[in-house]
C-alpha cells in the first residue's frame, strides 16, 4: 500500500449504562481519525514522517533544491 501522507487513529469513547438492578453495562463507540504525517523541513519544503517522501509547496521551490536555480525569488 502506498503512503497517502496520513495516518488513521481510532479512540474508544465510551461510558457505562446503569441499570435499575445495579448492574451497568459498557457502552461506546469507535472514534476515527485521520491526521497528517507531514512535517515542515524547512522553507516551502515539508516531509512525511511515515515513508519519508520530500514534497515542496510549489513547483518553484521544487526547482531550487533539485537544480539550485531560484527563479522566482523566493529564497532572497
Ligand atoms: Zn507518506
Amino acid at each position: 500500500m502506498s503512503c497517502n501522507h496520513q495516518r488513521e487513529t481510532s479512540r474508544w469513547v465510551g461510558g457505562d449504562n446503569w441499570y435499575d438492578d445495579g448492574s451497568s453495562m459498557h457502552t461506546g463507540h469507535w472514534e476515527y481519525d485521520s491526521v497528517s504525517t507531514t512535517v515542515d523541513l524547512d522553507l516551502h519544503r515539508y516531509k512525511c514522517t511515515q515513508c519519508g517522501e520530500i514534497m515542496y509547496y510549489s513547483g518553484a521551490a521544487r526547482e531550487y533544491y533539485q537544480t539550485g536555480v531560484d527563479r522566482k525569488g523566493l529564497f532572497k
